[in-house]
């Protein structure tokens, strides 16, 4: 039975060229295969996706298989606002694929909350949960819209599913072994059809994804925060390019032809400000690469500092790591409320502030008459940094120096991160004197790229830089064979 949704057959596919207007997805997967604990799987999912909340907050969805065949049950909002416990614990599947999501203007609705389903009558319903985005997923829309294909969202993870499901007769491994042939960009995915689960990561392997253990059932996550969060044991990540098939609790894999083709470029503002402080990415834990890139910054850090003051949160382990190697106390002189969304997640300027001032309020008595260094993860439109400075300042403090703990964030990213457009990226793109006045701080300093290496440890060939440097790794010859690099981004 097809949902039952208007299907919308797009006009162009101009819609979905990336340098237009296009969905821009940060999302989180967790799927878990052949559970039998005495914790229901659809239980489990949701603590799971509880726990990869920060990678998407605007919709989420689970998809099982009951009587009735391959089904989801999704919705706006928050994991914990979407289900009930009383459905959630109504599920008896012992397979479950589940995602959490975050997008844009123009993408903000429930048809494009995943899972997505690809009905048949036939048995052979296919679920997919993405995370990433195709940077040619405009070329292959035209190509599925020139053959009749007709689509009912507006996410370019429906190409994914549209081409993986033409080929489901033979089989699904293969059929996103081939689907690495054409597709360019960002996904970490994972496929669930009634007898098992198949995750993979694009050959560059841009975003990540993991594998773990719970008793007989095997999981896959977007981060190892995840599978604590559910008590599963971390088993190891799923390698750029590898294609890795759970079913009846047993696992396989393989990486194809063209999974072995990539440069691996694994996104360093994962390490930056998107993955969780409690997650290992490649080995090393978020919060001691964020906390080693702070201490990079020692040297840089202005002598007549008193004080250093985490952005919350996520300022939080740079400015440890800076304290702890300068010796300058650093207090929570800036509360978060908790209950408030990033500052992101809302689509448009007016909002953003709006949502900024709800978010922080300062603790005055920490800061009156002193010099404050406020340290973040992060600038790209600057507001929180002007907003924070603005917050400090009326407080009593002296001077404001702004601390980032990444270099300036110059250019929009095509693989998966909500950075939008090159036009709002313009403050950053002036120069740090300028921003500095914009947000009406005494000092801007950041970090350099050099100091993100150290702090990851990880081998800079190995990282894609694009949002700071311009060089985005698809531009790259080794993959001028692949459909779609006329829509990619020109080296800068
Ligand atoms: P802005 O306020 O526009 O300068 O953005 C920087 C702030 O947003 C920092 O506090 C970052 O921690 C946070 N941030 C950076 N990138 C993102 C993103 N892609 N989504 C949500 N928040 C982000």
């Amino acid at each position: 039975m097809l949902p039952s949704q208007e299907l919308i057959k797009l006009p162009q596919a101009q819609s979905f060229n990336p340098h237009l207007k296009r969905p821009r997805d940060h999302c989180g997967i967790f799927a878990i295969e052949n559970h039998r604990g005495t914790i229901p799987a659809a239980e489990i999912a949701f603590f799971g996706l509880q726990g990869l909340q920060h990678r998407g907050q605007e919709s989420t969805g689970i998809a099982f298989v009951d009587s009735t065949g391959l089904r989801a049950k999704k919705g706006m909002g928050l994991v914990g606002q979407v289900f009930s416990r009383k459905e959630i614990s109504a599920i008896e599947a012992n397979t479950i694929l589940g995602h959490v999501r975050y997008s844009t203007t123009g993408s903000s609705s429930l048809v494009n909350t995943q899972p997505l389903i690809a009905h048949s009558s036939d048995g052979h319903s296919l679920a997919i949960a993405h995370n990433g985005n195709l940077s040619n997923s405009s070329v292959l829309w035209q190509e599925l819209l020139d053959q009749g294909q007709i689509f009912l969202s507006t996410s370019d993870t429906e190409v994914l599913l549209a081409y993986i499901y033409r080929n489901r007769y033979r089989s699904i491994t293969g059929s996103v072994a081939e689907i690495m042939n054409i597709s360019r960009g960002a996904y970490s995915a994972a496929i669930m059809d009634k007898e098992k689960i198949v995750a993979f990561r694009d050959p560059h392997g841009f975003r990540p994804l993991c594998i773990g253990r719970l008793g007989d059932a095997n999981i896959f996550a977007s981060e190892t925060c995840a599978l604590d969060s559910v008590g599963a044991t971390f088993e190891r990540e799923v390698q750029p390019g590898e294609i890795v098939l759970s079913s009846g609790g047993k696992l396989t894999s393989f990486i194809p032809e063209a999974g072995r083709q990539a440069k691996k470029t694994f996104c360093i503002f994962e390490y930056v400000y998107f993955a969780r402080a409690d997650s290992n990415l490649n080995g090393k834990n978020v919060h001691q690469v964020r906390k080693a890139i702070g201490e990079n910054l020692a040297g840089k850090l202005n002598n007549n500092v008193d004080l250093i003051v985490p952005s919350p949160d996520s300022g939080t382990s740079a400015a440890m790591g800076l304290s702890e190697a300068t010796g300058v106390p650093m207090d929570w002189a800036v509360y978060r409320n908790p209950y408030s969304d990033r500052t992101f997640i809302q689509p448009g300027q007016s909002y953003r502030e709006i949502r900024a001032q709800l978010k922080y309020n300062p603790i005055t008595d920490l800061v009156r008459g002193k010099s404050v260094a406020i340290v973040d993860d992060s600038i790209v439109r600057g507001t929180t940094a002007r907003h924070l400075t603005r917050l400090l300042k009326k407080a009593g403090a002296s001077q404001i120096h702004i601390i980032i703990a990444s270099p300036p964030y110059l250019h929009p990213c095509y693989y998966g991160i909500d950075i939008p457009l090159a036009s709002e990226l313009a403050l950053a793109q002036s120069n740090p004197k300028k921003m500095a006045e914009f947000i009406g701080a005494d000092s801007l300093i950041f970090a350099s790229l050099e100091d993100l290496y150290k702090g990851t440890g990880a081998n800079k060939e190995d990282l894609c830089t694009a949002c700071f440097t311009g060089d985005y790794p698809l531009s790259s010859p080794a993959n001028k064979t692949i459909r779609g690099d006329q829509l990619e981004q020109p080296k800068k």
